[in-house]
């Protein structure tokens, strides 16, 4: 079986309200995003203009820089 880099395991314990950091930037300048669904693809939105991606796991596991879990507030909101 095939070794899983350490991005992916992260990648795996992402859930809905997680902010990710990837290595491409989007188009607007910005980095970070916002999972909002997982699957096979995970559904991000950018956190700067707000766009919506499809992105395979396998995708946002060669781009993810970091991954930071949702604060307390940003909890009770949703
Ligand atoms: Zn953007």
């Amino acid at each position: 079986m095939e070794r899983l880099p350490k991005a992916w395991k992260t990648v795996l314990k992402l859930e809905p309200g997680w902010k990710v950091q990837l290595r491409k930037p989007h188009p607007c300048g910005n980095d970070w995003w916002v999972v909002l669904r997982l699957g096979a693809d995970l559904r991000l939105q950018c956190t700067k203009c707000g766009r919506r991606v499809l992105l395979p796991r396998r995708k946002v596991a060669q781009r993810l820089k970091q991954a930071v879990p949702p604060t307390k507030e940003e909890e009770d909101e949703t």
